[in-house]
C-alpha cells in the first residue's frame, strides 16, 4: 500500500522569547515523529528558529509581518523593550494574523492542514481553525495553575469590582487548593481590563476562546501540579490537558535562543572551584530589568553576605561603584545572555534567585536546585505562591519591582539560607528534581502524555481542501 501522507500541522508561537523557547522544543517533538509541519514566526523571531530548523530542516516557515498598529512602535516585536502596559495592545495586535494566516491556509491544495496547535495567548487561532475546519490545540508555556487562574478570573469577570483594592485577598473557591492572593499579584493583563474597551474585551475574548480547543498542551508535569489538574477540565470546561513536561531542550540547554556573553565553559570552569550546592546563581529572565535601587541593594547584600555567586543580568542593570573588582573572588556576573541550564545544572549550585517565569522554574526544578522566589510580574506571583505554598518546593525571599528590601536583613537571610543543607524544603526540591526527569523518561507520566498527543495528532484525516 501507498504510505499514508503525513498530517500537516500548522504551528503558531507567541512571539516574545519565553513562550517560543518551549513551543519549540514541543515542535522539536513533533517534527521527530515526521509530521510535515509549518510555523508562522515574525521577522525579527526567524533567528530563534535556527536551532530548530538546523535538526529539522524539512520544517517550513511562514514569515509575516507582526501587524501593525497605531498603538504600538513599529519594532514591537522585540518586546523586550514594551512597557507592561502595552502588552494587551500586543496580543491584540497579533490577531491581524488572522487574514493572512486564513489565506495562506486556503493556498494549501496539494498539503492541506490537518490541525493547528497555537500558543494560548493566540485565542483567536480557535475561530480560524473552525472556519477551517480543523482542530486546535492550545499550546501553554506556563503552569496548568496559572493558566488555569487567568482564565477563572476573565471568566468571572462580570463580577469584578472596578474598584478593588491592591490589597484586597482574591480566593478561588473554584480551584481546590489554591493560595490566596493579593489583587496586585494577579495577572496585569487581568487587572488592566476596562469594561467596554475594545482592547480590554478583546484580550478577555482571546482567553475564552481557549475553551472550546481540542485540548491544552502544558509544559508542566502531574507530580507537581496534579491537584490543578481536574478544575481546568471540571469547572473551566477543557476538554483535555496533556501535562508534556519538562520539554526537553533542543539544544540541550545551550542557549535557550539568546547569544551568549561569554561562552559556557568560562562559567562552569569558575563554578568548578566551589563546593558542591554552595553558589546561589541569581537571574531574573529574558524581560525584567532589575530597577536601580533593587539591583544597588541586592548587589550590596551579597557582597556583604560573602555567599559565592553567578548573576546574570541585563547589560542596563546599575551596580554599585566598583563592586565587580571587589567581589570578583567571590561571585561571576554576567550581563547579557547567560548559559543558564548549563549553570543550574552545575553541581556547585544549590540555590536560584529567579523571577519566577515558568522555563526558569523547570530548569532550576529538573536541576534540583533550590528556588528562592522574587516574582516581578506576569504569572510569575501565581507560580511564586504554586512553589511556595502548595508545592512547597521553594522560599520566598522578595517580590515586585518597586518595594526595595533592607539591605542588611537580605544579606543575613541570603547568608544563613546559603548555607543550609539537608533542609526539608531543599529535599523537597531535589525530589521534584527526581519527579521531573522520572516524567519525561520513556513510559513516565509526560512521555506517555506527549505520545498519546501525537498519537490522537496522526489519527487526523489528511484534509482535502475545496
Ligand atoms: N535565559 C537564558 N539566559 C539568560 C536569561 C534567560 O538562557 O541570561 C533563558 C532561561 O534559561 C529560560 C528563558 O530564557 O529558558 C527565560 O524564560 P522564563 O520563562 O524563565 O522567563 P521570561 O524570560 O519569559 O520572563
Amino acid at each position: 500500500a501507498k504510505p499514508r501522507q503525513p498530517p500537516h500541522i500548522l504551528l503558531i508561537p507567541f512571539p516574545a522569547q519565553g513562550h517560543i523557547i518551549p513551543f519549540l522544543d514541543f515542535s522539536h517533538h513533533l517534527s521527530l515523529q515526521n509530521f510535515s509541519l509549518t510555523i508562522v514566526v515574525t521577522p525579527s523571531n526567524l533567528t530563534l528558529l535556527s536551532p530548530l530548523l538546523s535538526l529539522s530542516p524539512s520544517i517550513q516557515t511562514l514569515s509575516l509581518p507582526f501587524p501593525s498598529s497605531p498603538h504600538l512602535p513599529p519594532n514591537v516585536e522585540n518586546s523586550k523593550d514594551l512597557p507592561p502596559s502595552s502588552f494587551s495592545l500586543f496580543i491584540h495586535a497579533l490577531a491581524g494574523l488572522y487574514s493572512p494566516i486564513l489565506s495562506w491556509i486556503k493556498s494549501q491544495t496539494d498539503n492541506p492542514v490537518s490541525a493547528i496547535v497555537s500558543d494560548f495567548f493566540l485565542g483567536w487561532t480557535q475561530p480560524l481553525a473552525k472556519e477551517v475546519g480543523v482542530p486546535r490545540i492550545a499550546f501553554s508555556s506556563s503552569a496548568v495553575f496559572g493558566t488555569a487562574v487567568l482564565h477563572s478570573l476573565f471568566r468571572r469577570l462580570p463580577q469584578r469590582l472596578d474598584s478593588t483594592d491592591d490589597l484586597e485577598l482574591i480566593s478561588f473557591a473554584e480551584i481546590p487548593g489554591s493560595p490566596v492572593f493579593p489583587f496586585r499579584e494577579l495577572s496585569f493583563l487581568y487587572r488592566s481590563y476596562r469594561e467596554g474597551d475594545p482592547v480590554s474585551e478583546a484580550v478577555r475574548q482571546n482567553f475564552l476562546w481557549n475553551f472550546d480547543s481540542w485540548g491544552f498542551a502544558s509544559n508542566t508535569f502531574k507530580a507537581l501540579e496534579g491537584a490543578y489538574l481536574e478544575h481546568p477540565l471540571v469547572d473551566l470546561g477543557f476538554r483535555k490537558i496533556w501535562t508534556v513536561g519538562p520539554l526537553t531542550p533542543i539544544d540541550c540547554g545551550i542557549n535557550r535562543g539568546g547569544v551568549m556573553s561569554g561562552s559556557a565553559s568560562e562559567v562552569v570552569t569558575w563554578l568548578d572551584r566551589w563546593d558542591e550546592k554552595s553558589v546561589l546563581y541569581i537571574s531574573f529572565g529574558s524581560q525584567a530589568v532589575l530597577p536601580r535601587m533593587q539591583a544597588m541593594v541586592l548587589a550590596t547584600a551579597l557582597e556583604k553576605s560573602g555567599v559565592h555567586f553567578v548573576w546574570a543580568m541585563r547589560d542596563s542593570t546599575i551596580l554599585p561603584e566598583g563592586f565587580e573588582e571587589r567581589i570578583a573572588d567571590k561571585g561571576m556576573i554576567i550581563k547579557g545572555w547567560a548559559p543558564q541550564v548549563a549553570i543550574l545544572s552545575h553541581c556547585a549550585v544549590g540555590w536560584f534567585i529567579t523571577h519566577c517565569g515558568w522555563n526558569s522554574v523547570l530548569e532550576a526544578l529538573t536541576a534540583g536546585v533550590t528556588i528562592l522566589t522574587w516574582p516581578m510580574a506576569a504569572d510569575q506571583f501565581v507560580n511564586a505562591r504554586l512553589l511556595v505554598e502548595s508545592t512547597r518546593v521553594a522560599i520566598p525571599v522578595w517580590e515586585g519591582s518597586s518595594e526595595v528590601p533592607q539591605e542588611e536583613e537580605l544579606a543575613k537571610v541570603l547568608k544563613e539560607t546559603v548555607s543550609l543543607k539537608g533542609t526539608e524544603v531543599q529535599n523537597r526540591a531535589k525530589e521534584m528534581g527526581r519527579e521531573a526527569a522520572q516524567a519525561v523518561r520513556e513510559g513516565g507520566s509526560s512521555y506517555q502524555e506527549l505520545e498519546g498527543l501525537m498519537q490522537e495528532l496522526w489519527k487526523l484525516e489528511v484534509k482535502q481542501v475545496n
